[in-house]
């Protein structure tokens, strides 16, 4: 039988869900696959969340915006468990989550938490005006994920039809029949069916399909801008079986801002991107800190004819890195002074765990503008009504950090080309782009051509 050629660009998160739903449903016997990954090796795939952190979870109400059932998101997190050398202690029974709890590595259960399953802790943030999302959080750590990467991709790589080229960037794509991929290096390359999934850092790639092929893309209008929040462990704990307090919560600007990325434990980064450094967090499986940290994210939604929101938070990011002297370093600054237009000197008693080779102590409110600053705080005050101590004068706030929405990619227009994860606008996750990766290779086909 004469294989299809396929070609897949990206190796991170989404491509694994595709490889892998090639090979649940067998289809990967139809084809020849070729996935051009810009990074040098399987351990090089750029700003990939499955090189920092991993925390997978489980949820319908966030990571994404298309609808993947739970057995296929239980399925997602299996996959990662068993590469990253967990073993499960119980049978899988039908009841997913207990076998997934089950999992173990070095006589360690693996780091889980489930948002809101309390009623009672349910209805104290409601009552406060947040609106909780429910989730289960399983967390691999940063120190794991090395070998989580090694042992997929030997996995894939075992597949005789299944070749990876690294350190092939792809720029150009020619929409047709074959389609044409053209590398960094000038190679031409031809395949019957492309997968596009290059993730938030392939921006470059997809502005150029967007210019070249307006038709595909509908219009973004939104971006999230806030600051990555740090405080003591202690005061974080009455709430870590959670793992993370995933909430949303309409400010008194009318913004809504909500807590996101949440690292018990774990440690302040920061993100660098061509031109600017915006800020991030983690944490290992292993080595604990002292501090938790979070994003509070303020979503700031324009409207004609404003149509560059991602330029907007890039700006402000550039913003933030030139008042901190170094288009590598970000800004840091103690709460009370942020609330009071002070800028910080002197640190109190939380000890910040970015390095201070990465930040200026500074003050945010050169950076904001008014509504985002009113939003961050009025969420702040909120939260510390339910979560004593969130609020103290000397915990500290980076500034800034941005998540950059996708303008969505409409899959049903070319026959053969599929892009999935968080390049095409749908996913903003590891969970839900191996789900929508893992859910286009298992259905593939069937798709109309303009
Ligand atoms: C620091 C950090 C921590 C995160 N932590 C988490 C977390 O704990 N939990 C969670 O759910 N999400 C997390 N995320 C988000 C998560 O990583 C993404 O949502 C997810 O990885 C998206 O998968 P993807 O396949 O779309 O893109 P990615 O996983 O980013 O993969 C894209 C791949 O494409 C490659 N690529 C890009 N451009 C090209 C090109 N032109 N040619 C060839 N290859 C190219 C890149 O090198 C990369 O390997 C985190 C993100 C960051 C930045």
């Amino acid at each position: 039988m004469l294989l299809k050629r396929l070609g897949i660009i990206g190796f991170g998160a989404s491509a694994i869900g595709y490889l892998k739903g090639l090979i649940d449903s067998g289809r990967i016997e139809q084809y020849r696959v070729t996935v051009l990954e810009r990074g040098k090796d399987q351990m090089h795939n750029t700003i990939s969340g499955v090189r920092m952190d991993g925390k997978i979870f489980i949820s319908r109400g966030m990571g994404g915006e298309i609808d993947v059932p739970l057995d296929v998101q239980a399925k997602m997190v299996e996959f990662y468990l068993l590469h990253s050398d967990f073993k499960p202690t119980l049978k899988n029974e039908g009841n997913f989550i207990e076998y997934l709890r089950s999992f173990e590595r070095d006589g360690r259960k693996v780091e889980f938490g489930e948002s809101f399953a309390d009623e009672e802790v349910y209805r104290r943030f409601y009552h406060q005006g947040f609106e909780p999302v429910k989730a289960y959080f399983f967390h691999l750590g940063t120190d794991i994920l090395r070998q989580t990467n090694q042992s997929i991709y030997e996995y894939f790589s075992s597949f005789e039809n299944v070749e990876f080229r690294f350190s092939s960037k792809v720029v150009d794509v020619e929409i047709g029949t074959p389609f044409k991929v053209v590398t960094e290096k000038g190679e031409e390359i031809h395949f019957d069916e492309l997968v596009v999934a290059v993730g938030r850092s392939g921006h470059e790639l997809m502005d150029r399909l967007k210019k070249k092929y307006p038709q595909l893309v509908t219009e973004n209008f939104y971006v999230d801008i806030g600051v990555r929040y740090e405080l003591p462990n202690h005061v974080m704990e009455n709430y870590w079986d959670m793992y993370e307090i995933k909430v949303r919560y309409k400010t008194r600007t009318g913004y809504l801002c909500r807590l996101f990325c949440q690292n018990p434990a774990g440690k302040v980064t920061l993100e660098k991107y061509e031109d600017f450094t915006t800020v991030n967090g983690f944490s290992d499986s292993y080595n604990k800190t002292e501090n938790t940290n979070f994003a509070v994210l303020v979503t700031t939604r324009f409207t004609e004819p404003f149509k560059d929101p991602t330029g907007y938070g890039k700006n402000l990011a550039k913003l933030a890195n030139i008042l901190a002297g170094d288009d590598r370093k970000v800004l840091l600054q103690t709460y009370g002074d942020f609330k009071e237009y002070r800028r910080t000197k002197r640190l109190g008693r939380v000890r910040p765990t970015l390095d201070s080779a990465n930040y200026i102590l500074g003050d945010a409110n050169l950076v904001f503008p008014a509504k985002i600053r009113e939003s961050i705080i009025d969420f702040v005050e909120n939260l510390d009504k339910v979560v004593p101590g969130v609020a103290y004068q000397d915990n500290l706030i980076y500034a800034v950090e941005v998540k950059f929405y996708s303008n969505k990619f409409n899959n049903n227009l070319v026959r053969n080309l599929h892009v999935v994860g968080d390049c095409s606008g749908w996913t903003r996750s590891i969970q839900y782009a191996t789900s929508m990766g893992y859910m286009y290779a298992i259905s593939s086909g069937g798709r109309v051509v303009v």
